[in-house]
């Protein structure tokens, strides 16, 4: 995870903290190269030069240039501005609703959705000690069915029972019913993907959101697609209106571009990542600890 940025960052700045005074020139030059390393992390350009600019801002603003020790100056406003780029504080599901709370999981098929929703399923089980139900609304791929099925026996999590014939929004206010009914805390629709964004995708997610009215509308995308990640989250925002993010497949993903670039051009939080296919490979996005990560 992030592996190319801490490379390029630390060599930059082991340049800058190994020498006793910096001068304009070193500064500029040093966040040409913050720049160049940023955009080949695949960070959104608009992004990277937002961020420049509040480095160079603060950069002179404290006189860099005339601290005792300049380096660690530029490192710490780096650190602070990629912190504050990440999110600050960070954010994750909010279950403070009445119960059952709804969470409506989207995204592409393939993203990782079905997967993310049983792990998801499994840590309210386990570490919040939630009573949780699962339902798929895949009508199109039995497969998907049975796959949530499955994983639900695999994290002990009960999964709504198949009804041949109804409808996605039908599964929804089903599963709704059912979650109230028997008490459970929250409730987690697992919705059909498709290989790309088209019209009835959003007509059908805009219909269940309608009948399910989901206090948590997740996007899981898919990490290694970078940019495209990103694109994604601001059309399902448009479209559906969505709460947060899970990155998945962070634990391949050696650039970051998607989850540097997400919440400054989406102005949504990604709430979860994905580092691994196992139910337990999954944590919480802190961006703080993911500045101090990438920063060593
Ligand atoms: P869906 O079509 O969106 O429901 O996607 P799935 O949940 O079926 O996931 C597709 C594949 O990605 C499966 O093989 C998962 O095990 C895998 N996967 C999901 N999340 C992660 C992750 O965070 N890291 C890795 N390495 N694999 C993941």
């Amino acid at each position: 995870m992030f592996e190319s940025l801490q490379d390029r960052l630390g060599s930059i700045f082991s340049g800058l903290t190994g020498r006793g005074a910096l001068s304009d020139k070193d500064v500029a030059a040093a966040l040409r190269e913050i720049r160049r390393a940023l955009i080949e992390a695949d960070v959104a350009l608009e992004v990277v030069r937002d961020f420049t600019d509040r480095v160079r801002e603060k950069a002179v603003g404290v006189d860099v240039v005339k601290s005792v020790k300049p380096g660690q100056m530029v490192v710490k406003i780096v650190h602070d501005e990629l912190v504050e780029m990440l999110g600050s504080e960070g954010e994750t599901i909010d279950l403070n609703a009445p119960s059952p709370v709804v969470i409506m999981m989207v995204g592409l098929q393939g993203s990782g959705k079905t997967t993310t929703s049983a792990k998801i399923a499994k840590r309210l089980t386990g570490r919040d000690k939630k009573k949780v139900l699962m339902a798929s609304l895949d009508t199109r791929r039995p497969a998907a069915q049975e796959q949530l099925r499955q994983l639900g026996e695999q994290v002990d999590v009960v999964t709504l029972p198949i009804i041949e014939g109804q409808s996605p929004s039908d599964i929804a206010k089903r599963a709704v019913q059912a979650g109230k009914l028997g008490g459970y805390d929250v409730v987690i629709l697992d919705t059909a993907g498709r290989t790309h964004i088209d019209e009835p995708l959003m007509i059908e997610m805009a219909d269940i959101r309608k009948h399910a009215d989901p206090h948590e509308i997740l996007l899981v995308a898919d990490s290694l697609t970078g940019q495209d990640a990103v694109n994604l989250a601001k059309s399902f925002d448009e479209r559906v209106g969505i709460t947060g993010l899970v990155l998945t497949r962070m634990d391949g993903d050696g650039r970051g571009g998607a989850a540097l670039s997400m919440r400054a051009v989406t102005g949504k939080p990604i709430k979860l990542i994905g580092t691994g296919e196992r139910m337990d490979e999954m944590e919480e996005f802190h961006p703080k600890r993911i500045a101090d990560r990438i920063l060593g």
